[in-house]
């Protein structure tokens, strides 16, 4: 009997598979069951010193050129068999675009229930993730009752939080064979170079009240200081200012940061889908009626062209 999580990594170990091996070491404590991980990925070496302090006993590392990038035939059959072969009684994995894949199709393999997206998990005689609903308008404790259990941590939404111990032992592990239907050769990320939202710390999105993609530079300016990633609604995808990997909402990304700014953005149930598990909302609105302030934390009635620029200078200048 055992916990296994499973480490995220794009070349190197994702935040979110630390997010994941804190929130798994605390389940496995409280289950009294041992913790393993499983790695599948180019190369581990190097990276073994930031898995210290998570509890994990064992890292089953699949180690491959041809692991680098994410391949459902060969990552699937590999978590499903360790799971197997470790008897895992939970298996805790990231909601990213990868990680939602992966674990439901392992799910489906193993034919095992999965809580997907969830904000938090813990132990209580059985495994109970916190799951938004309705758009995030309900938080429910989901209890998950197949052996194993699953669920898919939203990343952002547990600290990973290291404690005092060594780091784990790594077992290499030959890849098994398996005919691949597909390879994934390469990526490129519409938002390259940028801080990847889905990740990021400080969201700033704008909405239609920016006016046209000849303002975005004002959402680009405040992101800029407050070491933000950009976000938008879905208004603005619509428009065609900005690409539509930077859309929020239903339809889009799922963010879950420590501080959301909203500027221009009226506030729609299907906007906030998207970023209302956000730690501190704050919103910039010209329209004292608008919806998102009854769902931030912040609000500052009045003219984006005129408060992002000051907050932007203010920022930088309690940065600098
Ligand atoms: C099935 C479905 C899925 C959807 N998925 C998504 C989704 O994933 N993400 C998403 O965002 N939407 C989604 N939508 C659309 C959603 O319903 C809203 O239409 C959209 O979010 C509105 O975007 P907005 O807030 O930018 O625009 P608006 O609702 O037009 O709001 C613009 C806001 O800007 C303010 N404003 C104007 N000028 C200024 C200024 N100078 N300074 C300050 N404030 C100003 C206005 O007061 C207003 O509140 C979806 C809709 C459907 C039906």
């Amino acid at each position: 009997m055992s916990v296994l999580v499973l480490l995220e990594q794009r070349g190197e170990l994702k935040p979110c598979a630390l997010e994941a091996a804190s929130a798994a070491r605390d389940i496995a404590a409280a289950a009294g069951m041992p913790l393993n991980a499983v790695y599948i990925g180019q190369s581990l070496e190097g990276q073994e010193g930031k898995l210290a302090g998570y509890g994990i006993a064992k890292v089953y590392a699949y180690e491959h050129a041809s692991l680098s990038h994410y391949s459902n035939d060969a990552y699937v059959p590999i978590v499903r068999d360790v799971a197997r072969e470790l008897d895992a009684k939970v298996i805790i994995g990231s909601a990213t675009a990868l990680g939602k894949e992966l674990c439901a199709s392992v799910a489906a393999r193993l034919g095992v229930e999965l809580a997907q997206d969830a904000i938090g998990a813990a132990w209580a005689g059985g495994l109970v993730a916190k799951k938004p609903l309705y758009a995030g308008k309900v938080l429910a404790d989901v209890t998950i009752q197949s052996v194993p259990a699953m669920v898919s941590l939203r990343p952002n939404s547990v600290q990973a939080a290291p404690q005092d111990g060594p780091a784990p032992e790594i077992e290499k592990r030959a890849m098994p064979e398996v005919s691949l239907r597909s390879v994934l050769k390469e990526t490129a990320e519409a938002t390259a170079g940028k801080v990847e939202l889905t990740e990021a710390k400080i969201v700033v999105s704008g909405g239609r009240g920016v006016g046209g993609p000849e303002n975005w530079h004002i959402i680009e300016n405040l992101a800029e200081a407050m070491g933000a990633a950009v976000g938008a609604s879905r208004a603005v995808v619509d428009a065609g200012w900005v690409h539509h990997a930077l859309q929020v909402g239903q339809t889009g990304k799922v963010v879950s940061p420590d501080i959301y700014v909203a500027c221009g953005i009226s506030g729609a149930i299907q906007h906030q889908a998207g970023m209302r598990t956000s730690k501190i909302i704050v919103a910039i609105n010209k329209d004292p009626n608008a919806n998102i302030f009854k769902l931030c934390d912040y609000g500052i009635v009045g003219d984006l062209f005129e408060v992002c620029p000051a907050l932007a200078e203010e920022v930088r200048k309690v940065r600098a």
